[in-house]
């Protein structure tokens, strides 16, 4: 039985009685496959699974990006009902934030790239709503998708640096079949849009295969990459980088697994994507 709540003391107050291992899926809503993937991953592994369902103004960098942001929670509610969820937390803004901050949580020199050096401040909201929520639900288990890799590194090295006891878990990205990981943002994309969308996993995929097949020099592979996302009509490429998967830093020259990643403006909408390469070592 799936129960929905949006007070903190409630939800905790249900939790006392369920047994763990208790699992939580962060998520900003309109749910997807994506999502869906992580919540049964969870499912298999905890007795206890909880999705909070939040979109939370203090990562977003524009006021107008945070009101576009699709919301669909009778949806959601339908999904985690249907995947066998135990709680969906969905609080109000003033139940996460009743008065004001004076504490947030900083993760620095994992955030000096890719979409940390565009957006200021957005993992800060993230990782300062991500410790709120884990000392709300105090889960034995998180999960959060490789779809968002900066992120995922930057909740790992939180729980790391602070002797948070939850175990992170990073799920594979889900993608259609045409290749574009899914997203909510997806929902806000013109049918054209969405055509011109595909050139982010593809240039992501060609940059895969050209490390694989020997191209070590990251200067060249984000030119031959690049390619596919330059001159598109409606788009603007935000950055495409090549780093290391840990801590995010860009590299001189790709000796050993590196993390691709992108960020696309299609109109009014930015996606983001990512793709581990490993050369060849043969
Ligand atoms: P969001 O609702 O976009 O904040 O995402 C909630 C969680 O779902 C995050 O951990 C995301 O990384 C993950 N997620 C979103 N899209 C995907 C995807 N296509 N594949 C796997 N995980 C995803």
């Amino acid at each position: 039985m799936t129960k929905f709540f949006h007070s903190i003391p409630d939800l905790r107050g249900h939790l006392r009685r369920h047994p763990r291992p208790l699992a939580l899926i962060p998520t900003m809503g309109a749910l997807h496959a994506g999502h869906e993937r992580l919540i049964e991953a969870a499912r298999r592994e905890a007795a206890t699974v909880v999705v909070s369902v939040f979109v939370n103004p203090t990562q977003f960098n524009q006021r107008e990006d945070f009101e576009r942001y699709p919301r669909a929670l009778d949806d959601d509610v339908a999904v985690c009902r249907r995947l066998g969820v135990d709680a969906v937390f969905a609080p109000p803004d003033a139940e996460m934030y009743p008065g004001p901050r004076f504490t947030a949580v900083e993760v620095s020199r994992i955030t000096d790239h890719l979409c940390g050096a565009f957006r200021p401040g957005h993992f800060s909201g993230v990782a300062t709503v991500v410790a709120k929520l884990f000392n709300i639900v105090r889960p034995d288990r998180a999960y959060f998708g490789e779809k968002d890799a900066q992120q995922l590194a930057v909740i790992r090295r939180m729980v790391r640096d602070l002797d948070v006891p939850v175990q992170i878990v990073g799920v594979p990205t889900v993608r259609e079949a045409d290749g574009l990981a899914l997203s909510s943002r997806n929902r806000l994309l013109s049918p054209a849009e969405r055509r011109t969308a595909l050139a982010l996993p593809r240039a992501l995929r060609e940059a895969e295969a050209l490390i694989r097949g020997g191209m070590l020099d990251p200067d060249e592979v984000k030119r031959a990459a690049g390619r596919h996302l330059e001159g598109l009509a409606g788009a603007r490429l935000e950055y495409l980088e090549v780093v290391d998967p840990v801590e995010l830093q860009p590299v001189g020259r790709i000796e050993g697994p590196v993390l691709v990643a992108a960020a696309l403006w299609v109109g009014g909408t930015r996606l983001i994507d990512n793709v581990l390469a490993l050369p060849d070592p043969s």
